[in-house]
């Protein structure tokens, strides 16, 4: 399995320029072939192959007066960028005939030096390496400053040096996983867990723990608002309205990390606590959106569940990802009675098949951990998930089996 790591560069000027120079070949190299298959489209001939585009605009056209300083950056960027190109045109041919799942991709669109995210690649022939004293050594741009914020597991086979919209650079190293490790950092338990996306709590457990938002994620959000408003305030046109919306951008991409931290330590958390997690599955497109107030989550949220998938995926977890329509916040976990939609101001009910009370979202929370099948069973024997597929659409009373209450 094949895994990002992303660490903060810090380009002295001279590297700056370097890069600068990088980012801007490897865009020319990319929008030349996108152009290139575009004029053949258009003028009916076949698709030049990534040979004849890599002869044609990188080896000759470093010889012609317009694109001689292409000769000024790595070769290897150059060719990754044509490689790049050709993967765009790959994967929206491939979502035009159906083979590619997930949303439509549109044709590979020109580059411009205005575009939020510069990037180069570096693959292992590159000559990049990490010096001896941590730094990054690229070719033809220098030893960059890195901050190693955790240890890399295993040696990388390539790197992404990115430029993000407020101008600061990041270093994204693949690296292959090693099975073996990964199984011994998390060995095997026999714990299960159902996971609810919270009205009031980012998530709540069918332990019934309820998850908030870490006290630095909160804090960076304020800081955004807070940003936002000053802006608001600004003049049109003024200078400082241009620094202010430089502070509030600032303020975005703290908040983006600080949420991706947040979920990367809570995914981990859940994934090494337990063998089998439950989830609901809330990116079926297209359906009607039944409990308007979690929407606002949605975005974390499917963020959150793409950690936890390839996490399982890769310490060999079991995530079972249930369909929104499972009325989870209208069964009695106890009895499995069907009790009828709630208002959503409704934090605790009772049931009126069995009078148990419930806490909304804990309840739920076991709901999902039981439709996916992850119930202990009475006599503590776990059931192993597979055998109750995820459930697609509301049945009648009888939503869930009943008496396994989760553990
Ligand atoms: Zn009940």
């Amino acid at each position: 399995m094949q895994l990002r790591y992303a660490f903060r560069l810090y380009p002295d000027a001279g590297q700056r320029t370097a890069l600068a120079r990088a980012f801007g070949c490897a865009r020319v190299v990319f929008n030349d072939a996108v152009r290139a298959r575009e004029d053949a489209r258009k003028a009916g001939r076949p698709f030049p192959t990534a040979g004849q585009l890599s002869r044609k605009l990188i080896t000759e056209a470093k010889r012609t007066k317009e694109r001689s300083w292409l000769g000024e950056v790595s070769a290897v960027v150059l060719q990754q960028s044509l490689r790049d190109a050709e993967a765009a045109y790959r994967n929206f041919f491939s979502s035009l005939n159906g083979t590619r799942k997930g949303p439509r991709t549109g044709p590979p669109r020109f580059k411009s030096r205005k575009d939020a995210r510069q990037s180069v690649r570096f693959t292992a022939n590159a000559r990049w390496s990490i010096t001896g004293s941590g730094r990054l050594s690229l070719p033809k741009i220098g030893a960059v400053k890195v901050k190693w914020s955790r240890m890399l597991p295993a040696a990388p086979t390539s790197v992404t040096v990115v430029m993000d919209a407020v101008g600061r650079y990041f270093a994204s190293f693949v690296i292959d996983t090693d099975p073996v490790a990964d199984r011994a950092r998390m060995p095997e338990t026999d714990r299960t867990i159902g996971i609810d996306l919270g009205l009031t709590h980012f998530a709540v457990l069918s332990t019934g723990e309820k998850i908030g938002s870490p006290r630095f994620l909160r804090r960076a959000e304020k800081k955004l608002k807070k940003a936002q408003r000053e802006l608001s305030r600004k003049q049109k046109g003024s200078r400082n309205r241009a620094k202010a919306r430089l502070k509030v951008a600032r303020a975005h991409a703290k908040v983006a990390d600080a949420r991706r931290e947040f979920h990367h330590q809570l995914s981990t958390r859940l994934i090494s606590e337990n063998q089998g997690i439950a989830v609901e599955d809330l990116s079926v497109a297209g359906l009607a959106r039944t409990r308007l107030a979690k929407s606002v989550h949605d975005a974390g949220w499917s963020s959150f569940i793409s950690m936890l998938t390839y996490k399982a995926a890769r310490y060999g977890r079991t995530l079972v990802k249930i369909g929104r329509f499972t009325p989870t916040s209208q069964t009695c976990c106890t009895c499995g009675a069907v009790d009828g939609p709630k208002p959503l101001d409704v934090r605790e009910w009772t049931c009126a098949a069995c009078g148990a009370v419930h806490d909304r979202d804990v309840n739920a929370a076991i709901n999902v951990k039981t439709a996916a099948g992850l119930a202990v069973s009475a006599c503590g024997a776990p059931v192993r998930p597979g055998a109750v597929p995820a459930q697609r659409e509301e049945t009648g009373s009888h939503g869930f089996p009943t008496g396994n209450r989760a553990a």
